[in-house]
């Protein structure tokens, strides 16, 4: 492929044209990396409930036509100006939250919020020069969370990248691009809950059950979940999911349910559902004078969080995170070198695949509750 450095690649891309119409396999034009950015080769992808979101544009802004796609794996293929830690044919993670390594947060430790490359659901160009790289018939198509990884080649920001052991798997590390790092990082570096602990998990989808995962692996006795969907149950004790809550069967308010499940409240609780009534239950069910919930689903845009301040008064504490609170290239790599060392599992997340051509079929898939993570292999 050396020829292509610098050059225009054409390329297939599935393109959504319309909120909630099936995407197009179409051929797209993608521009040489500018500065600080870079072209990759996207190998596997697979579909994160945010991107059905965003695609549906329901609670969300709309914009299109657009490339979606943040979960995803693939190989580098050319650099801009000014890159010095990637060089083509790194193996590469994108991640839809970056990390300059210069902001304040960048040098905190505490924070994963990257003034310059932190996660814009609404921007759809690059912030090098506010422009797309991928166009049809000179058309820009936007970018998504810039990452746009429903394409054969795309251009992410170099900050945005994680460099990874060339001997990894790229079709299973991929659901470490978003999904499981944000469930099992929630849990670990964020709700922090000690051996022993109790936790609830809303939402059992590939998000929750990796919070779940967290969970067992920080040594929970008790793991509770929750979910609207019964068939979510029986997979999730693959996850270490002990007891499971489902809140249609039940005529009072699920954190109720859990209080007395409990004697009290969980110590713990993570909220992987973008539903604000499930927020709030997460939040409403830890125990006062120490529980901890936080919250990673996407809300819809116009969602309000409403709860009695004595919730707080009591000694509840409420937060948030993105990307469980890993900086996606300092701490990427080493989550890779766990699932290489067999600490963690991902094959049992992996529950379809699919080739891009039927990309529409996992959009299904996750509308039906059917599926964890469906993987898309570009190639064919
Ligand atoms: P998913 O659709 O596979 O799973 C969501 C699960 O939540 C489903 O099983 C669904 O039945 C359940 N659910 C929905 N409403 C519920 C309710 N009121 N009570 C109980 N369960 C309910 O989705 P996913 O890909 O696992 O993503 C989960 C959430 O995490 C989404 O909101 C997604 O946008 C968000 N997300 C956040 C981040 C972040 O960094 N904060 C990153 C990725 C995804
Ligand atoms: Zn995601």
């Amino acid at each position: 492929m050396s020829s292509t450095v610098g050059q225009v690649i054409k390329c297939k891309a599935a393109v959504a044209w319309e909120a909630g119409k099936p995407l197009v396999i179409e051929e797209v034009e993608v521009a040489p990396p500018q500065a600080m950015e870079v072209r990759i080769k996207i190998l596997f992808t697979s579909l994160c409930h945010t991107d059905v979101y965003f695609w549906e544009a329901k609670g969300q802004k709309p914009l299109f036509p657009r490339i979606f796609g943040h979960e995803a794996a693939g190989i580098v293929e050319s650099v801009g100006e000014g890159v010095t830690e990637l060089a083509p044919g790194d193996h590469v993670l994108p991640v839809f939250t970056g990390e300059c390594k210069e902001c304040t947060h960048c040098l905190s430790e505490e924070s994963n919020m990257c003034s310059l490359l932190r996660i814009n659901t609404d921007r759809g160009e690059m912030i090098n020069d506010g422009q797309s790289r991928f166009s049809i018939n000179g058309q820009p198509v936007y970018h998504f969370l810039g990452t746009s990884t429903f394409s054969e080649y795309t251009v992410v920001h170099s900050g945005c990248v994680a460099k990874i052991n060339p001997q990894a798997p790229l079709d299973k590390v991929c659901i470490l691009s978003c999904g499981f790092c944000t469930g099992f990082g929630a849990t670990v570096n964020v709700a922090k809950p000690t051996k022993g602990s109790t936790v609830a998990v809303f939402g059992l989808g590939a998000v929750g059950l990796s919070a779940a995962e967290g969970a067992r692996y920080a040594g929970a006795s008790r793991i509770i979940g929750v979910d609207l969907n019964p068939k979510r149950f029986e997979e999730a004790k693959k996850f270490g999911v002990t007891e499971f809550v489902n809140p249609n069967d039940y005529d009072r308010p699920v954190q109720e349910v859990i209080a007395e499940m409990t004697n009290g409240g969980v110590d713990r609780s993570v909220e992987c559902t973008g539903n604000i009534n499930a927020m709030i239950s997460a939040f409403e069910c830890v125990h006062d004078g120490w529980g901890v919930a936080v919250l990673v689903g996407v809300p819809h845009k116009d969602a309000v969080f409403k709860t009695h301040p004595v919730n707080f008064l009591t000694e509840r504490t409420l937060k948030g995170t993105f990307y469980g609170h890993y900086k996606p290239r300092t701490d990427l790599p080493g989550v890779v070198e766990m699932y290489m060392n067999k600490e963690i599992e991902l094959e049992k997340f992996i529950t379809h695949e699919l080739s891009f051509s039927e990309i529409n079929k996992a959009f299904d898939l996750m509308l039906q509750g059917a599926s964890l993570r469906c993987i898309i292999r570009m190639d064919d």
